[in-house]
Order: structure tokens, then sequence, then C-alpha cells
């Protein structure tokens, strides 16, 4: 591992101003991806600048019913919260879901959503990544795409977005409070993640040194009815193949509003708009799940991948879905 210098500003301001003013600098939060990725030689900082003791470890109420969850509450903590399994489950299953007990005891809010991609070309050095690499090419492409991307791909990246409490926080309207050396300013969720177009390498809308210091759950009452489901090749301790959050509000039989966002397959946790547009004034009932699953993955483009591809992604991520309504619909009538 190449050597490095730990710091740990006094505060959140000193913490921004010592990686923007650093290109080789980072931040470290729990460390769970960051220092894998260190131990394999995937970044080389010279600079990590300590941010646990400097983001708040608080979920506060908002007004109106949202709740502030602070970057530096930690994965079990967000999932154990009462106001978040009440109010959100989505969100405490999405976070259940990942990784394993010790890993959620470290991880944290701010660092899980930029956790990056378990492509394993991405993860070996001795392989051509266009994202730890840029312009040296893309092995997944004709390689090995069983957990590659089936929308939103580009012909530089095929990787998918490995964050479960993503999927939820991006189904959720969830919003991103962020420090940089200009000051605050707040991104949707939604719009946090790149697609990876020509240059994979950027994960995120932010700025180098760009600190998210908190993630704002708005007030949405059908969220207290909403379901997070993954599917993995093991019980545990799996990233998604697929995986689907959705909220759903049935009155008289039809569906009157909807929230839904899929996991393992895109670059981004994918907001499903397509097929919550679909869904709105339908009746609730298995052919309009159906065809809103159908009108998302329209454009849905399989990798024929040396193991098979990634085809099963497509049915797969339809079933989820009628399935997640489904159960949905059943709880609310
Ligand atoms: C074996 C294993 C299995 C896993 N399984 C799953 C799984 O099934 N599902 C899942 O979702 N995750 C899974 N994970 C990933 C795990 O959830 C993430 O590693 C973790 O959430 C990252 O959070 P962290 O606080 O440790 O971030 P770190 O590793 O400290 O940082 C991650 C990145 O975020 C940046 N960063 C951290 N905090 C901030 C901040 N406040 N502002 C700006 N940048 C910041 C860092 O610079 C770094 O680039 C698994 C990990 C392992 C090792
Ligand atoms: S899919 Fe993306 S992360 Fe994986 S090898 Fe290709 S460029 Fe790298």
């Amino acid at each position: 591992m190449k050597p490095f210098t730990y710091r740990s500003p006094a505060d959140a301001a000193a913490a921004v101003r010592a990686v923007s003013a650093d290109p080789d600098a980072a931040f470290l939060a729990g460390g769970t991806n960051l220092v894998d990725h260190l131990k394999l030689g995937v970044i080389e900082p010279d600079l990590l600048v300590d941010v646990t003791a400097l983001t708040s470890a608080e979920i506060i109420d908002l007004d109106g019913g949202g709740l502030r969850v602070g970057a530096g509450v930690r994965n079990s903590d967000l999932a154990a919260d009462h106001r978040v399994r009440e109010r959100y489950p989505a969100l405490a299953q999405a976070l259940l879901a990942g990784a394993s007990g010790q890993l959620r005891n470290m991880a944290t809010t701010g660092g899980n959503p930029l956790q990056r991609t378990r492509c394993v070309y991405f993860q070996d050095v001795t392989r051509p990544c266009n994202k730890r690499e840029p312009g040296s090419g893309c092995s997944a492409i004709g390689g090995a795409t069983r957990g590659h991307a089936v929308l939103g791909a580009s012909e530089h990246c095929i990787a998918t977005h490995p964050s479960d409490m993503a999927v939820a926080l991006a189904a959720l309207d969830a919003q991103v409070n962020v420090l940089g050396v200009e000051g605050e300013r707040t991104i949707p969720f939604v719009d946090l993640h790149r697609l990876p177009q020509d240059h994979p390498e950027q994960d995120t809308v932010l700025a180098h040194g760009e600190l998210i210091t908190a993630i704002d759950l708005p007030p949405l009452p059908m969220a207290r009815r909403s379901r997070y489901r993954k599917v993995r090749d093991r019980a545990s301790y799996a990233f998604a193949l697929v995986s689907v959050a959705a909220a759903l509000e049935v009155a008289g039989g039809v569906v009157r509003d909807c929230r839904i966002a899929f996991g393992g397959v895109a670059h981004t946790p994918w907001r499903a708009w397509r097929a919550e547009e679909v869904l709105r004034g339908t009746v609730a009932e298995e052919r309009s799940y159906q065809a809103a699953a159908e009108a998302e993955l329209a454009d849905a483009r399989p990798q024929h991948g040396i193991d098979g591809g990634n085809g099963f992604k497509i049915p797969l991520l339809t079933r989820t879905l009628v399935a997640v309504l489904r159960e949905l619909a059943t709880a609310e009538a």
C-alpha cells in the first residue's frame, strides 16, 4: 500500500478545504470501501481526511414529518431508528439487506451512497478499466457481465451501483446536503449519481472536496407502507442482482400515487419515472404492474458476456417489481 498522511481537522469546513486543495486527497468515513481500495491499489491517495467526528451522527425531526440524517450516522443505527422503521420502512429494509452486521456498524450515511462499483475488473488493477484509469478500455464488455447494467450503460462502462440504501433514498425523494469551498448546496438524491457516458470515472456530480453533511427524507405519507426487495445469489452477504424500492398509494382500487426505484441494473440507483407514470391512475392489479415494468424496461439492453450475460435481469426485475407492488396493494386493502 502506498504511504499516506492521515489528518483529523477541527471541523467540517477545514476538512473540505484540505481535500479541495489536494487532488490526491480523500475523505475517510467508516473506511469499509475506501480501505479495501487502498489495499488493492485501486486508489492511491496521499492524504486521508477523517470526517467521522466532523459530521453529525444524529437523526433529527424536520417540520412536517421529515427526517434529517447526519452523514456520520452509522447504517445500523439508521436501520434501527423507530422513526425510520415507521415512516420509511423501505429504507430500514434496504439497509438491513446490505453487507453484514459488523460492516453496517462501521458504514455511514455519507459513505454508503459513495461506495464504488463492485465490477471485478475495476477492483483488479492488472485489467483495463475506464473507471479506474480513464481511456484504458472496459474489460467487462465481452467479459463477465452477470452483475452488470442493462439500463443506461455506455460503450465506455457497463458497471452497476452497488448500494442498497441508495435505491431506497432514490425512491423516497431524499435530498443531499453538501458543503464545499463555495458554501452549502442541496442536491436531489436522484441527481447525485451520474450515468457513465464518456466519463465513467465520475460516479457523482460532487466536485472534488465536496462533503456530504446530511441526507434529508421529506415527509411522504405513502412511504409508511414502502418496501425494499433484493434478489441475490446468496441469502446474505451478497450484492443485488436486481432490487426494487417502492411506495404505493391506492384508493378505491386505483393507484393514486407511487414511487419506484431499481438497484443492480444501472450505473445509478435507477428511479423508474416511466413505470410510475404508467401506474398512476390505473387499477391496482397484476396487468398494471406488468405494464409499468415493461414500460420502464423497454430500453433495457442485456450484455452478452462470457458467463452467459445478464439478460436474466429483465424478467427477474419484472417479476420482482410485480411482486412488490402486489404486496403493497394487498397491505393497503
Ligand atoms: C464484504 C462487503 C459486503 C458488502 N455488501 C454490501 C451490500 O450488500 N450492500 C451495500 O449497499 N453495501 C455493501 N457493502 C458496502 C458497504 O455498505 C460500504 O462499504 C459502506 O456503506 C461505505 O460506507 P463507509 O462509511 O465505510 O465509507 P468509506 O469507505 O469511508 O468511504 C466511501 C467513499 O465515500 C467517500 N466519503 C465518505 N464519507 C463522505 C462524505 N460525508 N462526503 C463525501 N464523501 C464521503 C470516501 O472518500 C470514499 O470515496 C459491502 C462491503 C463489504 C466490504
Ligand atoms: S464496466 Fe466500468 S468499472 Fe467495469 S471494467 Fe468496464 S469501465 Fe471498468
